[in-house]
């Protein structure tokens, strides 16, 4: 039966590891057994390894506004001088790095979209390199991701047409942060507030892409909500918790999704999209559309 809720999920996981919970969940859904499903789940981590080692600094995107921030905040994050540290300069720009393979119609997985796809890898990439974990140690934390995207679709939405960015950005950061905190020790509880401080941070953020192509704002969000997933899953991990139940959390998010104005709902016609340089490319892109 599927996951319906977080309140469900952190029940299940007192008893039971949360990965063992997820995969009888996945066989009972999809008519699998556990290797099929494993094993599929397993390939899933290897098409975003691939997709990282297929990062290419020199592409461009469709309207030249996307490509090569990944390479120069990598080159960056090794200087010495960052801010954040060297860690952090990885996961940002892991991060910069898939958004823009997306951008430049490369093979990426979607997680839970294509527009969110580098939140994932980014926090979950830089981690296993550092910890030194194998790819079947990292699916677990794959199946915990998942479960949480899929509640999200179920009680709000994944699609920023429907709920605006907060339902992809939002949803790849929540994922993020309980992937995070599950493959650092944490109780199934801490994992689902986890997600929940992760979707409250970016709780209203509004779907606004530049002439309709998922390049700005989205490549950079991706950092964004990589960010927020690792001091997510950090702020659960401490043992801090979410004030309000990680369900109505996602409720609130699937109101704020409805009240949204259909011009911040992926139609490109608000937010970004509406500032002067936003309506110059949008301008430009359709005066070169064949
Ligand atoms: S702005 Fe819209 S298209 Fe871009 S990542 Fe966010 S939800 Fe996706």
């Amino acid at each position: 039966m599927a996951i319906e809720s977080l309140a469900a999920l952190t029940e299940a996981g007192k008893h039971e590891d949360l990965f063992d919970v997820i995969v009888r969940s996945d066989c009972v859904d999809r008519g699998v057994t556990p290797g099929e499903s494993i094993a599929q789940m397993t390939a899933l981590y290897g098409a975003i390894r691939r997709a990282q080692e297929g990062y290419d600094a020199g592409l461009r995107s469709h309207s030249g506004m996307v490509g090569g921030d990944g390479a120069r905040m990598r080159a960056y994050a090794s200087s010495g001088r960052t801010i954040c540290g060297e860690y952090i300069g990885s996961v940002l720009a892991q991060a910069l790095e898939m958004g823009e393979s997306n951008a430049c119609m490369k093979c990426i997985v979607a997680a839970p979209t294509a527009g969110s796809c580098g939140v994932l890898p980014a926090v979950l990439l830089p981690y296993q390199q550092r910890e030194g974990l194998s790819d079947t140690e990292m699916v677990p934390a794959m199946y915990v991701a998942g479960a949480i995207g899929q509640v999200i679709a179920q009680k709000a939405s994944i699609a920023g047409a429907a709920g605006g960015c907060q339902a992809e950005i939002g949803t790849a950061s929540a994922m993020g942060a309980a992937a995070l905190c599950y493959l650092a020790g944490g109780s199934a509880e801490a994992v689902c507030h986890a997600a929940a401080m992760a979707i409250k941070s970016l709780l209203g953020l509004v779907c606004d892409p530049i002439a309709g192509l998922v390049e700005v704002p989205c490549v950079k969000r991706n950092a964004a909500g990589a960010m927020i997933a690792m001091s997510s899953a950090d702020l659960a991990l401490a043992g801090i918790r979410s004030a309000v139940p990680p369900d109505e959390v996602i409720d609130a998010m699937r109101e704020v999704g409805d009240k949204m104005d259909v011009s911040l709902r992926e139609t490109g016609l608000g937010g970004m999209a509406a500032t002067p340089f936003g309506q110059a490319v949008s301008e430009k892109m359709n005066s070169t559309e064949p």
